[in-house]
């Protein structure tokens, strides 16, 4: 990676960004906060704007949710690992595959566990029994037609209900849907998937909201050789500060001043703020003044979700060749999901992923305990399994540069909070994945809120130089035809 990365230590610099001599540069600047898809993505788009810019990151390594291991000696993905969508209307598509990274698709459009398709899995039960694929298939439409029950029920009630809620409501008035033994436990796994695509538990997930989100076509591919290699594509040349935890974000009629926690200050024009809603949220960035009403409560009422993933490295290979195993149970908090890597990557690797509650209890534990959790999971379907040779945990939840997975709609919330979110206020801007309407929890929703941000913010700060120049949009996108502006006063 060329990008000119530096460390705090390596710091020896003035701690002013785009001042000269105690005066501010007749040179746009920017301050992009956060290194995760978003910010690398703006920072990248204003850069190739000839705007100056400046990353400041408080990790000491680049990508934020997108963070692929190479420690096993291949590439494996703690955060994303999956392109949803693949298909050329997505704004990741040209960039993936200019840089040649092979996908292996796991779905096609509108499966009913959204990122996998029932061609290839296992499910077992909680005795290594495994569930006869006919009853899977059946659940599965039994699942969908549920589903669509709760649609109505949303229809009928004005005010919002959790999912759970609603699902209890449609075993209420269709007790057909009420499944029985085995069959319920199908069920249960189903339930336990969908609050795995949301990062949450279905008593916490919006029924108005929840099918808000747009889906791309093309169904949904891995990247084979992990995420990274895009996020170091789009950093190349950039001035990137690593180990830069910013702690406060002024801003002034004429500019913004942001503060490190180190007491470090910056200055420019204006500033992409790209951390995540759980950083937010946690208010461990000051700003002065204080944001809007409006703003706060956008970001104290979306919901943020956590996914973990637990990723075991074994000798060999003992398990089917599929591209997922399951473990049924009573509850959805008790069923297990392994995504089987050797299938689509060719490593002896399986990641187990709880979410919702289960993956905040697991972040409780020891990375030792919390591997071994997971292998006991495994135990359950493959008594005769080898122990990993080694593993790797991930903790998004608490850890302090993320505290969430990703965004959710929660029960009696509105969806246009994330739209709020986006807005800037004055010259901050704001992108991330939190910030999509449309897609939010994805790395190409983090993506085209940065390319939002960045047009607006170089709009913002060429106005102030005169430079407006309409014909070189952020990005190289085509001109378009933008509707006035117009409000009533
Ligand atoms: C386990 C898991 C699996 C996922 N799977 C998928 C998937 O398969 N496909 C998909 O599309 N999406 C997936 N997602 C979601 C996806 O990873 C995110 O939506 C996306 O990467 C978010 O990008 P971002 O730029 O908005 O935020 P981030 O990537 O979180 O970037 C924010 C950056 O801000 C930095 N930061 C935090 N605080 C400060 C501070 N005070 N000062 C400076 N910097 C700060 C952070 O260190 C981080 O680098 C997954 C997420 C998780 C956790």
């Amino acid at each position: 990676m060329e990008s000119r990365v530096k460390s705090n230590s390596q710091l020896r610099r003035a701690d002013c960004f785009g001042k000269v001599d105690g005066q501010l540069q007749r040179s746009p600047s920017v301050i992009v906060i956060g290194g995760g898809m978003a910010g690398v993505a703006a920072a990248r788009a204003l850069h190739d704007a000839s705007i100056q810019v400046v990353l400041l990151e408080s990790r000491e390594r680049l990508g934020g949710r997108i963070h692929t291991d190479y420690s096993f000696g291949f590439p494996v993905d703690l955060g994303a690992s999956w392109l949803h969508g693949v298909c050329k209307e997505n704004p990741l598509a040209p960039l993936i595959g200019r840089l040649g990274l092979p996908l292996y698709r796991t779905s096609e459009d509108n499966s009913v566990l959204y990122d996998h398709d029932l061609e290839s899995y296992a499910l077992f039960d909680m005795d290594g029994i495994q569930v006869p694929q006919e009853l899977v298939k059946k659940v599965g439409k039994v699942f969908e037609m549920i589903l669509e029950e709760t649609d109505k029920v949303r229809q009928e009630l004005s005010e919002d209900i959790s999912i759970l809620r609603a699902l209890s409501i449609v075993f209420e008035r269709k007790p057909e849907f009420r499944l029985e033994g085995l069959a319920h436990k199908v069920l249960q796994w189903y339930l336990c998937r969908m609050e795995g695509w949301f990062a949450a538990d279905s008593d916490t997930i919006s029924l108005k909201c929840w099918d808000q989100e747009e889906l791309l076509p093309g169904g949904h591919g891995l990247m084979v050789r992990g995420y990274l290699p895009v996020i170091h594509t789009l950093a190349k040349g950039l001035d990137i500060r690593l180990g830069h935890r910013v702690s406060k974000i002024e801003r002034r009629y004429n500019g913004v001043k942001v503060t490190v926690e180190n007491g470090e200050t910056f200055i420019a024009d204006a500033a992409v703020v790209a951390v995540p809603l759980g950083v937010l949220k946690a208010k461990s960035i000051k700003f002065e003044p204080k944001l809007p009403d409006w703003k706060e409560a956008a970001i104290a009422d979306l919901g943020v979700g956590i996914e973990n993933k637990i990723i075991l490295h074994f000798e060999n290979v003992f398990w089917p060749n599929v591209e997922f195993l399951g473990v049924v149970a009573e509850t959805s908090y008790g069923c297990s999901y392994f995504l089987n890597l050797h299938k689509a990557a060719g490593h002896p690797v399986l990641v187990y992923m709880p979410a919702g509650r289960l993956a905040k209890d697991i972040e409780k534990m020891s990375d030792e305990a919390a591997a071994n959790f997971a292998f006991m999971q495994l135990k359950k379907i493959l008594p005769d399994a080898s122990s990993p040779i080694q593993y790797l945990v991930s903790r998004w939840g608490t850890d302090v540069n993320s505290l969430g997975s990703y965004s959710y709609d929660a029960v009696g919330k509105p969806h246009d909070l994330y739209e709020r979110l986006r807005v800037p206020v004055d010259n901050l801007f704001f992108a991330g994945e939190a910030t999509s309407a449309l897609y939010p929890g994805s790395v190409h929703g983090a993506f085209s809120t940065a390319m939002m941000a960045a047009e607006d913010c170089r709009m913002r700060v060429l106005e102030r130089y005169g430079e407006l120049d309409l014909f070189q949009p952020v990005m190289g996108e085509e001109a378009l035809s933008i509707p006035l502006l117009i409000s009533r006063l």
